[in-house]
This record gives C-alpha cells, structure tokens and sequence, in this order.
C-alpha cells in the first residue's frame, strides 16, 4: 500500500510560497528509487545520460543567434569564437540543467578590462555567466570570470592563466511564474570554477544586462544556451549537459513518534536519575517522552520535550525555537539504560539512574 502522507505546508521561503503536498514516510520502501546514471570515467567526461552539446567534431547543436548556421572556427578538437560573426545559441531549449564547459582566454593576451577575452554562457538567452581572462587582470568585480553579469561577483577568483583549459560546472534552476505572471521562484545558478565553487545557489535579480538590472518577466521553461561573441577569440571544447527533473518539494519535519514502529520502547528511559545536583526526571506517555529537570533549590526546566534523534540520543528542548540540548543514554551490558549525559553549562553532566 502506498504511504503518502497528504500533508499540505506552506513554507515562506524569500516571500515566495512553496506548497508541499506530498511527503514520503521516513524510509518508505515504496518511495522510488531514482534511475541509475553511469558517471564518466575521468573527471570532465560526460555521464550516460548527458546530452554532449560539443564533441569535439561540429557546431551541429549550435545555430547563430542572428539566424543561419553557427560559421565559429572548429578544429583539433575544439572551437573558437570567430571576432564579428554574432553569437550562437542551442538549436534545442534546455531549461534546468547541469552544464560542463570547457573555456580558454586568448594567449597571447587580447584586449584589457570587458575585451580581455569576453564571452558569456548565457543561460536561456537571458542569464548571463560571465566567461572572462581575469587571470591577474583588473574590470569590475560583477563583470569578472564566475560573475552573474551585472549582479554578483563570484566568491572567488580561482581562474586559471591565458590558453589555459578552465572548467565550468553549472547548476541552473531557471525561474517559475504563476498563471498570473507572477514570480514563484527565482532563478539560481551554482557554478564550480575549475573544480571551486564561486556560486553557491545564486539568486538572481531578473535578466542579466548591461549598465541595468531589469526585473523578471513571464517567459517559458525553456529558451537557448546562449555562447557570446564578445569581439575576443576564446575557445571552447567538451561541452555537454545533463537535464534536471524538477526540484524535490520541500518535506515539514514528521513527528518521529507518530512514525517509528516501536515507539514503546521508549518506556525504557522512564525514570529518575541524579548527576550534578540536580534530578532528572524521564516519562513516556503515549510514545512520548518527556523530561524534566530539577534542584533541590526549586530551580526547575519545566517539561522538557524530547525528541528521538537514533537510538539512545535525544535532543530536549522547551519548546520549539528553544535552545535544545542533547540527552544520551548509556546502557549496561545488559542493555539496561543506567545513565543520561547531558552537555550543560559547557561541559558534560552523567546522570545516574536510580
Ligand atoms: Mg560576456
């Protein structure tokens, strides 16, 4: 029997609103299991299911953006941007993807600042990831290499030397509009630079562009990977993509009571225990349990609820949004729990069961 729990969360996420409507039991054998892929094997290589965009023979995936064959340079295994002949762009649309593309910066070098080995991948024709020589090179920090054009600066500058191959691993989620256009979720780019991450699940402001940062606007799923021509000669080789199924909805935390088979052997920890001065004092009811401490001075913890994190290994707190502790029990050779270690006032406390 399928175990799909109908729970209906709205989380508040950067203002927008995520509904989960489904959320598998913890460890739910009827939950699918995902395809297999078979990953490369090199570093780079492309995985079976990757659709190779570039292999190294022909632009054949490519067309110019203007219209008409893509005419860029193609040989010994790589192509080059040809100065003046208009940018190209997938024939295919591609929308959510993982992309690997292989980069290299003119050497010797050609130009200085924005011309000093200028391209883009620009995602669905309107997402720019700035391709740049910005190897000892100076331009401005949101137009460098690893940069969202115009909106933020990669974390760090990991780029390699003029004629050097560079990696780029992109991760893009494009952006997402209700019926009434509005914006449901942002676009977000994760980019490893030659195996560095300098994107971490970047939010974009809207489309990238020059001297602007226009807002978002209603377009389809998908649109073309663009590779900008920037008047310089940079080339490319090995690149490939792999498309992404649509994100997993977020899950709301479960009570791990109401889930776990064997909530009655929580009785086991029921009981008084000593350490520190202070009592601790552990009921279950119901598959719950509860914990309470005490000093012979009145001070009191109030109940405690406590919560099965594995076996043995709780974490208490007051309430939600309280400062949680942990609680481990230790057992005797004979799998009776005979103490609890709390950390408390920095250091850690062995209550003893009575
Ligand atoms: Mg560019």
């Amino acid at each position: 029997m399928k175990t799909l729990l109908n729970v209906s969360v709205l989380l508040a996420c950067c203002g927008l609103a995520v509904e989960a409507q489904q959320a598998w039991t913890v460890h739910d054998r009827e939950r699918p299991n995902p395809p297999v892929v078979t990953p490369a094997d090199s570093a780079g290589g492309n995985p079976s299911d990757a659709k190779v965009l570039f292999d190294g023979q022909s632009l054949d995936a490519f067309e110019r953006v203007l219209g008409g064959p893509a005419k860029w340079k193609v040989g010994d295994g790589v192509f080059s941007v040809v100065p003046g002949s208009g940018s190209i762009q997938t024939k295919e649309q591609f929308g959510d993807c993982q992309l690997h593309v292989e980069w290299a910066s003119p050497s010797p070098v050609q130009g200085e600042d924005q011309m000093r080995g200028n391209s883009g991948l620009i995602m669905m024709g309107m997402f720019e990831i700035q391709v740049l020589d910005s190897y000892n090179a100076r331009t401005y920090a949101d137009g460098q290499a690893g940069a969202i054009y115009g909106q933020y600066p990669p974390l760090v500058n990991a780029s390699r030397g003029p004629g050097q191959w560079q990696t780029y691993d992109i991760l893009f989620r494009g952006p997402r509009f209700d019926e009434a256009g509005q914006l449901t979720r942002r676009t977000r780019v994760t980019l490893i630079h030659n195996g560095v991450v300098v994107q971490d699940a970047t939010e974009l402001s809207g489309p990238t562009a020059y001297h602007n940062r226009p807002p978002y606007f209603k377009v389809p799923e998908r649109g073309p990977i663009v590779i900008q021509e920037h008047g310089t000669t940079v080339r490319y080789r090995n690149i490939w993509i792999r498309e992404l199924a649509e994100e997993q909805e977020p899950l709301a935390a479960r009570s791990f009571v109401a889930l776990h088979p064997d909530a009655a052997r929580f009785a086991n920890y029921a009981g008084e225990y000593e350490g520190g001065g202070e009592t601790l004092t552990v009921s279950s009811a119901d598959g719950k349990v509860t914990g309470h401490l005490s000093s012979p001075t009145g001070r009191s913890s109030g109940d405690l609820d406590m919560i099965p994190m594995s076996d043995d290994t709780f974490i208490a707190r007051q309430a939600p949004g309280a400062d949680a502790v942990q609680v481990l029990f230790t057992r005797d050779g004979k799998s009776k729990v005979v103490s609890a270690v709390i950390f408390l006032g920095g250091k850690y406390v062995t209550f003893v069961k009575k």
